[in-house]
């Protein structure tokens, strides 16, 4: 069986989990730790970069930065990973959903300001399979109606929108590096990039457990106390260590997967040509990271058909989301703003195919194979 994904290994993160040993120190904020922060503020040119244990609680950090009270409101997509959501909900908002856009899955950025009331704290705007939203408009309405941005940018580290790197746009952003994305920290990790210098200080203490420790560190107190609410949002040296054995190599991983993805969307272009299916579409302002590489089938009923067509193959692809706004708890904790056109029959048709650092060539051919003889 073909997997659906791989855990990224460039063979490069043994040896630092070995250095990692022996540095007696495994705790948070360690020297591998620190190296992984400053490579981040330099590729993404942020102010400040926090490694954490995961998305989820970079999201959960952000949601305590802006200081999310019960009853706010937090505008997103519904297509998108419930943690999205959660880390606001944790806080007591309640959660407006808005359209997408059928041709990218990205939160429509027209359908945003109609959404706006006097409550709404926050635009959540996802990039879908590492493929930009449409920041300007979104940065200029924030602006306009004074609301934060963070950027869900689980899936895109190494991509660009306007040339600018996803997650350095807004006043937050959140990465993952869970192992189904393109860098992992061993199996779970996450990032939050601040880029508006006025929350530095508050994150340091909220991922401190609500202490000043990292100015005892810097020997900036002599003493360190509980000085305000936290968490623990540090991850282990050892994750920190096998993150640096991949950002040695990050623009190899990138480039790797950007082949397999433009090879897949070689092997399919007829098909989307003749429109049996709808391809990945990539607006001009953004420049991807092939985190993702996805077909849209005619509808759920063919998608399921496939999808078992392709099992019997011995290729495991699989969908994504079923929009939060459907599911039981996402009814009792937020509302659609609008009309409901794309998010629910687009998400239906979208098949995600075998992508990961590594895939050897025969193993995307077969895929490739499977997928065209469905069609034959
Ligand atoms: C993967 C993902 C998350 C969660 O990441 P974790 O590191 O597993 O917490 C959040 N949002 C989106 C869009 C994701 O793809």
């Amino acid at each position: 069986m073909i997997p659906f994904n791989r855990p990224p290994v460039t063979g490069n993160e043994l040896p630092y989990i070995e250095e990692a040993l022996g540095q007696g120190k495994l705790s948070g904020d360690g020297p591998f730790t620190e190296r992984c922060q400053r490579w981040f503020e330099r590729q993404l040119g942020c102010e400040r970069a926090f490694m954490t244990p995961s998305c989820t609680h970079a999201l959960e950090m952000a949601a305590l930065l802006i200081d999310v009270k019960p009853g706010d409101e937090i505008i997103m997509p519904s297509y998108t990973f419930v943690s999205t959501a959660n880390a606001f909900v944790l806080r007591g908002a309640r959660i407006v959903f808005v359209d997408v856009r059928p041709d990218t899955m990205n939160i429509d950025e027209t359908l945003i300001e109609p959404a706006i009331t006097e409550k709404t704290r926050a635009i959540v705007p996802v990039h879908y399979a590492g493929v930009g939203c449409d920041m300007d408009v979104i940065m200029e309405l924030a602006n306009r109606h004074g609301l934060y941005v963070i950027e869900d940018a689980a899936q895109g580290m190494m991509a660009e929108y306007h040339g600018r790197p996803l997650g350095a746009i807004g006043h937050m952003g959140t990465f993952s590096f869970h192992e189904t994305k393109n860098y992992t920290s061993g199996g779970e990790g996450g990032l939050l990039s601040i880029n508006d210098a006025s929350f530095v200080k508050r994150a340091e203490i909220i991922r401190e457990k609500g202490t000043n420790r990292s100015q005892f560190f810097r020997g900036m107190v002599d003493k360190y106390s509980w000085v305000g609410m936290g968490s623990s949002y540090l991850p282990s040296e050892l994750q920190a260590a096998y993150l640096w054995g991949q950002l040695n190599c990050a623009e190899q991983i990138r480039d790797n997967r950007l082949a397999i993805w433009a090879r897949y969307h070689q092997a399919f272009k007829s098909l989307i040509a003749s429109g049996t299916v709808d391809g990945p579409i990539l607006p001009e302002a953004t420049a991807h990271n092939a985190h993702m590489y996805y077909l849209k089938v005619r509808d759920l009923e063919e998608r399921t058909a496939l999808i078992d067509h392709l099992k019997q193959a011995g290729v495991m692809a699989v969908f994504h989301y079923v929009p939060l706004h459907s599911s039981p708890f996402g009814q009792t904790v937020g509302r659609f703003h609008g009309e409901e056109r794309y998010t629910i029959r687009e998400s239906e048709r979208l098949v995600r195919l075998p992508i990961w650092y590594g895939m050897p060539e025969e193993e995307q051919e077969r895929v490739i194979q499977s997928l065209l003889s469905f069609f034959d």
